[in-house]
């Protein structure tokens, strides 16, 4: 579905990606380990069309999207979740769905699909009517990834979904975001600090150090990989 040939991306003089090499085939989900400054973001950044790679490829679909602009990026399908939630503060929880189906015009599906997401995250359904800025942080958190499913992605980008909840939090969310992978088939590419988390919910990973992949197995290997436990799992 998705494919990352031996891609280089900089801020201005600074790389940050070096030759990175990855592929997701449908259905999976994908994690992406790595410490603070790794490169995880910005490997979500130059998939989604914010960072344009310099060199290398992004091939999406047997199609290559390396330079293409953003938005037409997310009218083939991809969503992003960035990092940090960003959510319309002064809309409502049902606006800020909405917001996520502006480049929709089927309003049947439209609906189908907020109900969905209530069915998803009960809570947003108690609260449709309160302003997104006065939600808790995974409630928000819960918002952003509901606001992305609106627009129906076939691959669906997190970063950092785990950021600054608590765990018992966290694993809700995490149950959620593999029952969106189990019911609809979503894609999904998951970055994470969490590596113990999100190394239980993906079928395979990447562990990214200093802007390059230095390992990468099924997350049941990496679970068990020596360097891994050591570097991310605090064992
Ligand atoms: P974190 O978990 O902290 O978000 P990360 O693995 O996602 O880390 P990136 O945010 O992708 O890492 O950062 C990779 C490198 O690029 C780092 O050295 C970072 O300082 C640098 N970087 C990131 N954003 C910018 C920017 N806007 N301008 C310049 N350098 C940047």
């Amino acid at each position: 579905m998705l494919e990352l040939r031996n891609v280089n991306s900089f801020y201005g003089n600074i790389q940050a990606l070096y030759d990175v090499n990855l592929y997701i085939d449908p259905g999976e989900i994908i994690t992406l380990i790595g410490a603070n400054g790794a490169g995880k973001s910005t490997t979500l950044m130059t998939v989604c069309g914010v960072v344009q790679a310099r060199s290398g490829q992004v091939v999406y679909q047997e199609e290559e999207i390396t330079r293409e602009a953003p938005n037409k990026i997310v009218a083939k399908g991809i969503c992003q979740v960035p990092e940090g939630r960003l959510i319309f503060p002064e809309l409502s929880v049902r606006e800020n769905l909405d917001m996520g189906a502006f480049m929709r015009n089927d309003k049947d599906g439209i609906k189908r699909d907020i109900e969905y997401c209530f069915d998803l995250f009960p809570i947003l359904a108690q609260r449709r009517r309160q302003p997104g800025g006065n939600l808790s942080g995974g409630e928000q958190q819960m918002l952003a990834i509901a606001r992305a499913l609106m627009a129906r992605p076939r691959l669906l980008l997190l970063d950092e979904p785990s950021m600054g909840l608590a765990p018992l939090v966290v694993r809700q969310i995490f149950d959620i975001v593999q029952k969106i992978n189990k019911e609809s088939g979503t894609t999904i590419f998951l970055v994470e600090q969490n590596a113990n988390l999100a190394l239980k919910i993906g079928h395979r990973g990447y562990v990214m150090e200093n802007g390059r992949i230095v390992l990468t197995d099924t997350c049941d290997k990496l679970l068990a990989d020596e360097s891994v436990k050591r570097a991310y799992l605090g064992l």
